[in-house]
């Protein structure tokens, strides 16, 4: 098995995929890619919550020569996700997109393919490939009888060797699957397979909630193999759900770097402050902080402080107070009332040390 260290490296605009132990966040924008203003604002938000990576559909035309004029407003790089028309991976290609999504065995004639090939190549260009359980080609399911992840894997290897076949290396993969089960399978062979970069995602997982929870359950299983250089959590929901959602899951894994992450208590019979609500405002506040700090909130001072060892900074609940602790060290005490804001204080001067050190 390729780990995802051992994975060949691809550029996709100043961002690498593979090649290296982590793993890029990707969101796909929701608004129609011809509304250039409102697709524009969309990627920015999304970059803004750590997307490193967005991806438009590009349907038609209309959203194909989009692509230019969002390119001149945006810093992440942009993907074009294409299905059959090679005309449209052409035009977004002219246009400046940094990665294509299009399966090379689905464009039709040999010189179709070749002409997006050669204008991928001449450009720096990588292609996605994007296997799914639910498209797989007629042969495959007739010959597996419904869709299997040897069945998945073969597909990828067969679009793989179109590429292959005109000396094409830049190559990203994806086997996505709605069944968690499958697609974990799917991944584990793939990586076994070839060395191609692999792009994580459970399809169609539900919304906000269910589909945190199988995607989280899915990807992580996964990821904790040391398979996938980049991902996309799919959700029935704004997509800066999305980023936030990865970027809680590459943490668990330690695959996030400069992202401060929270530990809080479940809370019993002995908690002394309204713990959840400040947890959530303190969860919310550390999402934009870029380093690598563990902060955590407490219930109580009983076995709080000592609870949270390993976190760099916290807090835990007294009777009408707070103790804000460093590494399970209490060094002050603070009026309830202030608490919370000593604690974004304490937050910011931590995260400025990392950023020096
Ligand atoms: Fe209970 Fe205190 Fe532990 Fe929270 S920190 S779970 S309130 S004992």
């Amino acid at each position: 098995m390729y780990h995802r260290s051992e994975t060949r490296p691809v550029k996709v605009g100043n961002i690498q995929i593979g090649g290296n132990d982590q793993v890029v966040i990707q969101s796909m924008t929701t608004s129609k890619t011809h509304d250039v203003p409102k697709v524009v604002a969309e990627i920015n938000r999304l970059a803004e919550a750590g997307c490193e990576i967005v991806r438009v559909a590009v349907p038609d035309h209309r959203a194909a020569d989009a692509i230019k004029e969002i390119k001149k407003e945006i810093s992440v790089p942009l993907v074009a996700d294409i299905h059959f028309d090679y005309k449209l991976a052409l035009k977004a290609i002219e246009g400046g997109i940094d990665k294509i999504r299009i399966n090379p065995g689905n464009i039709g004639r040999r010189e179709k393919v070749e002409a997006v090939v050669k204008a991928a190549k001449e450009r720096g260009i990588p292609i996605r490939i994007g296997v799914n359980a639910g498209s797989l080609e007629k042969r495959i399911l007739d010959k597996y009888g419904y869709p299997t992840a040897e069945g998945m894997v073969e597909s990828a290897l067969y679009h793989i060797g179109i590429l292959e076949d005109l000396d094409f290396q830049d190559i990203i993969v994806s086997l996505k699957a709605s069944d968690v089960r499958l697609a974990i399978e799917a991944y584990q062979k793939a990586a076994a397979a070839f060395r191609y970069p692999l792009h994580l995602g459970i399809t169609e997982s539900g919304t906000l909630f269910s589909g945190t929870v199988k995607s989280s359950a899915g990807l992580g299983a996964i990821l904790s193999q040391g398979i996938g250089s980049t991902m996309r959590i799919s959700l029935s929901a704004d997509p800066v759900e999305e980023v936030k959602v990865a970027r809680e899951l590459l943490k668990t894994f330690g695959l996030a770097a400069n992202a401060a992450t929270l530990i809080s208590c479940p809370t019993c019979g002995r908690i002394e402050i309204d713990l959840i609500s400040i947890a959530n405002e303190v969860e919310e506040y550390i999402s934009n902080i870029k380093a690598p700090i563990k902060v955590s909130v407490l219930g109580c001072a009983v076995n709080g402080p000592g609870e949270a060892k390993e976190a760099d900074i916290g807090i835990a609940g007294a009777r009408g107070e707070g103790l804000l602790f460093r590494h399970g060290e209490i060094i002050r005490k603070i009026p309830e009332k202030e608490m919370v804001a000593e604690l974004k204080k304490e937050i910011d001067k931590l995260a400025e040390e990392r950023k020096q050190e």
